[in-house]
């Protein structure tokens, strides 16, 4: 018999809107402003040591729980081990808190018999979000079977206050799980950490703050997540520490919070070139720590050049500028950098789909960027 198939997948799967991540064109001489990836290197102590590790050892499996990753992290981060799990990226961790405090609707079905759900069994359920934020929190949540609650930011992008929240009444305080993308992607804008202690004191169910852009902002909500057990902080080497490729990202929080997400994580999640990175990582900030402060300079003069030639910027505290461009719609835009060479995010969605959003690059690519644009501008 030869099964259609089609058939042999779940409809959860059938139906699911992948994750869009942006491209990752091989064209010589492009200048690539659409991951928010570091245009800077890792350090050479970092290079050096990956290199080191590249030999016989590669048979063997890497340590299951990142341990010394783990140790280095807590002395930074003044916590303990047990507050600390690492993942494959922080993306990996962000899919397994949705598999492990969020129940799938399916499941609440079985448990009640019946098909219509009380408010409380579907906040069970439930998978809590602002729009815009990271893109990929509503496609976990299909995932999973679970419901979404996707709550607008204020019309400048902007968090609502609780009491907003509470007047407004579409934000549910019982969500299973609740993420927050702060500083906000992909509008970039910072939120306050007394915000985001009021938010977590008033939603009573897990709240990640996914501070992915965190270390280009003013402020961090990283104690939050050791002083609210319902809290947890994610962190990623990707974007400040110039590790995308190896993948390995982290989540601070309560010991029994952290240690429900060990059980269900992959043996060996984290390989062991980025587990030796991320140390090497934490023995050399300094050199990150000086590309951080020139992305910093480089987004504020572009920020104000952007808005002499008209362009509306929302103001930034990440490696990126999210802008509303001037006399052309943000999609001619793209079309017209990408003629040129230059690659930067256009989202067609509501809501954002008239904006631009551009990743740092070296003083020089920017340089070159704003050549383009003002080229651009004289032709249009
Ligand atoms: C880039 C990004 C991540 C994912 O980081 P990885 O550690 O590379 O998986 C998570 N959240 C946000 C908001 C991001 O922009």
């Amino acid at each position: 018999m030869n099964r259609k198939p089609e058939s042999l997948i779940r409809p959860i799967v059938r139906k699911l809107h992948p994750y869009t991540p942006g491209e990752q064109p091989k064209v010589p001489g492009l200048i690539k402003l659409n991951t928010n990836e570091n245009p800077f290197p890792p350090s050479p102590h970092v290079l050096e040591m990956v290199r080191r590790a590249v030999d016989g050892r590669l048979r063997l499996y890497p340590n299951p729980t990142a341990d010394r990753l783990r140790e280095k992290l807590a002395a930074y981060h003044r916590c303990k081990p047990e507050n600390i799990i690492v993942g494959n990226g922080s993306d990996e961790l962000l899919e397994m808190a949705v598999r492990a405090f969020v129940e799938p609707v399916a499941a609440l079905r079985h448990s009640t018999n019946r098909s219509k759900h009380t408010k409380v069994q579907k906040s069970k359920a439930l998978v809590q979000f602002f729009e815009p934020s990271y893109s990929l929190y509503p496609v976990l949540a299909q995932m999973h079977g679970a419901i979404q609650n996707p709550v607008q930011l204020n019309p400048d992008f902007t968090m609502p206050s609780v009491k907003e929240l509470r007047a407004r009444g579409r934000w549910d305080f019982n969500a299973a799980l609740t993420f927050v993308t702060t500083p906000n992607a992909p509008t970039g804008r910072g939120i306050p950490t007394s915000a985001l202690d009021e938010l977590c004191t008033a939603t009573r169910g897990v709240v990640v703050l996914d501070e992915a852009y965190a270390d280009f902002a003013t402020e961090q909500a990283l104690h939050l997540a050791l002083k609210h057990s319902n809290v947890v902080v994610s962190r990623t080497f990707s974007k400040a520490y110039s590790l995308c490729f190896l993948r390995v990202g982290y989540f601070i929080g309560h010991p029994t919070i952290i240690s429900a997400l060990h059980k269900i994580r992959d043996s060996y999640n984290v390989n062991g070139l980025g587990q030796i990175a991320a140390e090497a990582t934490l023995e050399d900030l300094d050199y990150y720590r000086a590309n951080i402060r020139t992305i910093i300079k480089t987004r504020d003069e572009l920020a104000r050049e952007l808005t002499d030639l008209g362009f509306s910027v929302i103001p930034s505290v990440t490696n990126f500028i999210f802008t509303r461009p001037p006399r052309m719609h943000a999609a001619k835009w793209y079309e017209a950098l990408r003629d040129r060479n230059i690659l930067v995010r256009w989202f067609d969605q509501p809501v954002v789909r008239d904006y631009l959003r551009i990743t740092i690059g070296t003083p020089e690519q920017m340089e070159q960027f704003l050549r383009v644009v003002r080229a651009i501008l004289a032709r249009h």
